[in-house]
């Protein structure tokens, strides 16, 4: 109930003016945010990559009705990869990118759009010398992203995808994205979805994750583990030891802000431990889907609310 509630909230303009309004909140979206400017993402991410962790950037933003912020999204994706480059981050850091903040949801030509600025977003990472990957959200948008993923793949092999494992076609896809050298990032998922095309339950969730899981480790690709759930994180080590992978053919990925020390513990263990790191003025979705994976953040913010002043 509360989950849903939050995840509607999370996509009405009445709720955001209340929260981004509300002084408390940004001290609370620190914790998940690098900051609103390039400089401060190059700054945080700088300060994960000196603790042994890589990192994807995210230039906040999604569900752009606007051409001209969409072309402005790609632009400030062209800039931040040129910061990477000309700070020698590009090895250790790489970007994420929503296709609905590049024009997905444009109402003529939204796909073609879409495809165009994720295009100049691949060549600016080609240039800087690491990769991207494609975000993925709510089902009725999963499709489109995996068909603009096989074109640009066509050019830049390297393109990763996001796979959700609430989703019930996730472990067929898998099927079509496990082959030799596809990235493929694997969550569970974050968004509001019927029954119909999504199971409901963590169970449900978690026993889909591992089955995609399976897929994905037994394949030729290199998995992406997104996941702070210490169950996901174990049966994902043994997967991969039982499928003879070395430690540089997977890596495991968690949100900036979330388990920081299990973040250092799986770097310091050798492994490819990769930071979501986003930052930008457009944090209300992402902060509100965050609020929604966990109640006692939740909490947090509404005793910060009730001890305001
Ligand atoms: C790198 C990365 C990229 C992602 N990209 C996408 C995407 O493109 N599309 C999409 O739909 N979803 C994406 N997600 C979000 C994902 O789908 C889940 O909503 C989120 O990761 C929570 O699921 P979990 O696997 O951590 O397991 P859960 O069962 O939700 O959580 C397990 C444990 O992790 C900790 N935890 C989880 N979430 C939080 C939180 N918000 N705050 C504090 N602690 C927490 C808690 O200890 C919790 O008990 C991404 C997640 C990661 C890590």
């Amino acid at each position: 109930m509360l989950r849903s509630a939050l995840l509607a909230a999370s996509r009405s303009p009445q709720v955001r003016t209340v929260v981004e309004k509300f002084p408390p909140t940004h001290a609370i979206v620190e914790r998940f945010v690098a900051g609103e400017l390039l400089d401060d993402a190059v700054t945080a991410c700088d300060d994960l990559v000196a603790t042994g962790r890589t990192v994807t950037l995210d230039h906040l933003g999604e569900d752009t009705k606007d051409a001209a912020q969409a072309a402005g999204t790609a632009e400030a994706y062209e800039h931040l990869l040129t910061a990477l480059k000309d700070t020698g981050l590009a090895a250790g850091a790489e970007v994420s990118v929503k296709l609905s903040a590049v024009g997905q949801f444009l109402p003529v030509d939204g796909e073609k759009i879409a495809l165009e600025n994720a295009r100049r977003i691949c060549a600016a990472a080609a240039d800087a010398g690491t990769t991207v990957t494609l975000d993925m959200e709510d089902h009725t948008t999963t499709d489109s992203t995996l068909s603009i993923a096989r074109e640009l793949r066509a050019d830049y092999p390297w393109l990763g995808v996001v796979l959700q494992a609430y989703l019930r076609r996730t472990e067929e896809d898998c099927k079509e994205f496990a082959a030799e050298g596809s990235r493929v990032r694997l969550c569970k998922g974050a968004y509001k979805e019927p029954e119909s095309v999504a199971f409901q339950g963590k169970r449900e969730v978690d026993l889909a994750y591992v089955r995609a899981l399976k897929v994905l480790m037994a394949g030729q690709g290199y998995p992406m583990v997104a996941s702070h759930d210490p169950n996901m994180i174990k049966i994902a080590g043994q997967l991969a030891e039982w499928n003879g992978r070395k430690r540089d053919s997977f890596e495991y990925q968690m949100l900036y802000g979330i388990r920081p020390e299990e973040q250092l513990r799986l770097a310091a263990e050798g492994n490819t431990m990769r930071v979501y790191l986003p930052y930008g003025q457009e944090w209300y979705g992402y902060f509100m889907r965050r609020l929604a994976e966990r109640p006692a953040n939740l909490t947090f913010f509404l005793r910060a609310m009730a001890t305001r002043g």
